[in-house]
């Protein structure tokens, strides 16, 4: 069988831009090289190359895993030249560089003979093109050539994939219902892979509750869900604090941290004395936030497409409402990082908000640590639930 591979917009258009990138990859980030790139550049002619070599740190930790290079001062990678360039790249070639540095921002997810193709957002440009492009999601596909077919997803993980991307299309649903919608079908698909009857029984089900949203009722049943800002300011106090205090997040050379502190500086101001300011994030809201997504309203709908298509939500070997939760809840701190900036600067621009979505995911997607805590977090304060994460939705 031969291999299709699925394309979005914005993985076919985008390009590195290399020097004028915002947030460099070769920034404030362990990286790791496999053990055939660090002989390479130790037994590179170029001699530059071979010095700076020199610093990379042998560890033996596995084949991909077999040294670390050394950063300058300012946490850049020691390849990197003035111009923000790698220097492995400019001099030996693209084939030269190690498989991390050759894939990033690229990934890939195989499930039977479909290869989809997807990007991490914590790519700034990556980021710009997922969350502004009018093309990201149009797809295109191809036979990749290969004859690899990797474990073919359960049909009730497929179709409810399909429901969810149906909730995110619909017209009469704004896409905080249209998360609602899909934490109501993570509730109905939990615990669903041992019936036999599971695709169809989902089908239904989010048929019913799109006959629902054309008609008015779900978005009724959201707006009459009470307005929660105890618990909002509790979830906030909490995740607060654990960023401020703990190391890799806090670290001043990690990737993006000087440009998540200022949000943090800001969400910080807001909740001055242990309390959430109300009355100044309310403002904002209706001032500058609110405004600015009328403006860009594909934006939050397209953010939710990437998440629920670089995932594949609901994935087979993980709980849908723990899923749909981490969803919900990066959605409430971002948009209170959102809320914060425009508090403080009295707007909002474009590279505020690709700054605040891609400096989040550049520590969401690749710190475990930070996945792990977050659902700790959200089990200690019971924010467990589809019921207490679409609280979080609630304006
Ligand atoms: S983060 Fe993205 S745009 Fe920036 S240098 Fe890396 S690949 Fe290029």
């Amino acid at each position: 069988m031969q291999q299709t591979t699925l394309t979005p917009g914005f993985a076919a258009d985008f390009q590195c831009i290399g020097g004028d990138c915002e947030d460099h990859c070769c920034q404030g980030w362990t990286i790791a090289l496999d053990k055939a790139s660090c002989k390479r550049y130790k037994k590179c002619g170029d001699i530059e190359i071979r010095q700076l070599a020199e610093q990379i740190t042998i560890s033996k930790d596995s084949q991909q895993n077999w040294g670390k290079m050394g950063l300058n001062e300012q946490g850049n990678c020691l390849f990197m030249d003035h111009g923000g360039l790698c220097q492995i790249h400019s001099k030996l070639g693209h084939k030269a560089l190690s498989p991390t540095c050759q894939t990033y921002p690229r990934s890939t997810r195989v499930q039977g003979a479909l290869r989809f193709e997807s990007m991490t957002i914590s790519c700034p440009e990556v980021c710009r093109k997922v969350l502004f492009s009018a093309n990201a999601f149009q797809f295109s596909a191809s036979q990749s050539g290969s004859n690899v077919v990797g474990l073919a997803a359960p049909a009730w993980v497929e179709v409810a994939h399909n429901c969810a991307t149906a909730m995110l299309s619909e017209s009469s649903l704004n896409w905080r219902t249209a998360l609602y919608a899909i934490g109501l079908l993570a509730e109905f698909v939990e615990g669903i892979e041992k019936d036999p009857m599971a695709a169809l029984r989902i089908e239904h089900f989010a048929q019913a509750l799109l006959n629902k949203a054309r008609q008015g009722e779900l978005g009724c049943h959201f707006s009459q869900l009470p307005n929660t800002n105890n618990h909002h300011n509790r979830m906030l106090q909490a995740v607060v604090v654990w960023l401020q205090q703990n190391g890799p997040l806090s670290h001043k050379q990690s990737r993006g941290a000087s440009r998540r502190q200022q949000a943090m500086q800001a969400l910080e101001a807001l909740l001055q004395g242990g309390q959430l300011q109300i009355e100044p994030l309310q403002q904002a809201q209706q001032q500058v936030l609110d405004p600015y997504l009328d403006e860009q309203p594909q934006l939050m709908a397209q953010f939710l497409f990437y998440r629920l298509y670089h995932n594949g939500f609901p994935a087979a070997t993980d709980s849908p409402i723990a899923q749909f939760v981490d969803i919900a809840f990066d959605c409430f701190l971002l948009e209170h990082y959102l809320l914060a900036i425009s508090v403080q600067q009295g707007q909002l621009s474009d590279a505020d908000v690709v700054q605040v979505f891609q400096s989040y995911h550049s520590t969401r997607f690749h710190n475990k640590q930070f996945t792990k805590f977050l659902r700790e977090i959200l089990k200690e304060y019971r924010c467990n639930t589809v019921a207490a994460a679409v609280a979080l939705l609630k304006r």
